[in-house]
C-alpha cells in the first residue's frame, strides 16, 4: 500500500472531526472522496499534510510503509506527498516563479542528493514550457503568489505544481469546483497524463462531472468525518440520481 489511514481520529479545537476513518490506498490507483459540506473531506487532506491546527487523537498514518504521524509537512512533501489546495492562499511579496523554483529545488533535492539543480535560466525555460500546457500566461509567473488571481487561475497554479513537483500521491481537494468546462478538460488531461506517470490520486470533489472523463478505481462517501459507504464507478450513479441524504 502507499497510504494506508489506520483509525484515524481528529480534532480541532477540541472538536473531533475526523472519527476512526480507514483508507488504504494502492499505489497507481485513483480514489475519489465524496461528500456533503462539512463531512471533514478537507480536514482528511490537511491532516495526511500535516497541518498543524489538526490533532491526531489515535490512529496511524502510514506512507510507503513509513509512519508519518509526527512528521513534518515537508518532510511529508520530501517523501512524496502533495495536496493541492481547495482555497491557495494569497502571499504578497512571495513571487510565484521564485517559490516554485524553491520548492522544485528543495523537493528533488531532498529526494535524490545526486541531483542537480537546474539554472534560473534552465528553471524559467521549464516553467514557461509547463505553464503554457496549462493556459497560464508568462505574465502571472511573475506576479505575488496568488495575489488577486481569479479561482480558476489559482485551481491552475496549483495543478502546475503537480506536474513540476511530480508526487507520489496527489491529494486533489476540489480543485475542480470553479473550473470552466475547458478548463475541467485540461484539469482532467492532466491528471491522467500524471497517472500514466505511475501517479497515484485521491480525488476530494463535489460534483460528479470531473468523473465523466476519469476512471476512477474506487469511490468513498465521507459523511459527519466518516466513510460510510465505499464502492466502485457505479457508486458515483447512485450519488448522481440520489445525492448525498441517503447515507445521512
Ligand atoms: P469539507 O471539506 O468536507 O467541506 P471540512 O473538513 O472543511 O469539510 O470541515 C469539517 C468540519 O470541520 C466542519 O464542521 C468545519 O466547520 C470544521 N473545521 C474545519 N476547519 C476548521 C477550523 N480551522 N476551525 C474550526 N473548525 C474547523
Ligand atoms: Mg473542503
Amino acid at each position: 500500500m502507499l497510504l494506508e489511514v489506520k483509525n484515524l481520529s481528529v480534532e480541532i479545537n477540541e472538536q473531533e472531526i475526523l472519527h476512526d476513518l480507514n483508507l488504504n490506498l494502492e499505489a497507481g490507483t485513483l480514489h475519489v472522496v465524496m461528500g456533503p459540506n462539512g463531512a471533514g473531506k478537507s480536514t482528511l487532506s490537511n491532516v495526511l499534510l500535516g497541518h498543524p491546527n489538526f490533532q491526531i487523537k489515535s490512529g496511524e498514518i502510514f506512507f510507503a510503509q513509513e509512519k508519518i504521524n509526527d512528521l513534518s509537512p515537508e518532510q511529508r512533501a520530501y517523501l512524496g506527498l502533495m495536496s493541492l489546495w481547495q482555497a491557495p492562499p494569497e502571499i504578497e511579496g512571495v513571487a510565484l516563479e521564485q517559490f516554485l523554483f524553491l520548492a522544485y529545488k528543495n523537493i528533488f533535492a531532498a529526494r535524490d542528493k545526486a541531483w542537480k539543480a537546474p539554472s534560473v535560466f534552465e528553471f524559467s525555460e521549464l516553467l514557461k514550457k509547463q505553464a503554457s500546457i496549462l493556459n497560464i500566461s508568462p505574465e502571472l509567473l511573475k506576479r505575488s503568489l496568488n495575489v488577486g488571481f481569479s479561482g480558476g487561475e489559482k485551481k491552475k497554479i496549483e495543478i502546475l505544481q503537480l506536474n513540476l513537483l511530480q508526487p507520489k500521491l496527489a491529494i486533489l481537494d476540489e480543485t475542480d469546483s470553479g473550473l470552466d468546462i475547458d478548463a475541467m478538460k485540461i484539469l482532467a488531461e492532466n491528471i491522467k497524463n500524471y497517472q500514466q506517470n505511475k501517479g497515484t490520486v485521491l480525488l476530494i470533489t463535489h460534483y460528479p462531472e470531473i468523473l465523466e472523463f476519469l476512471q476512477p478505481d474506487f469511490v468513498h462517501v465521507m459523511v459527519k468525518g466518516e466513510i460510510v459507504k465505499s464502492g466502485k464507478k457505479d457508486l458515483l450513479t447512485t450519488i448522481k440520481t440520489s445525492g448525498f441524504s441517503q447515507f445521512i
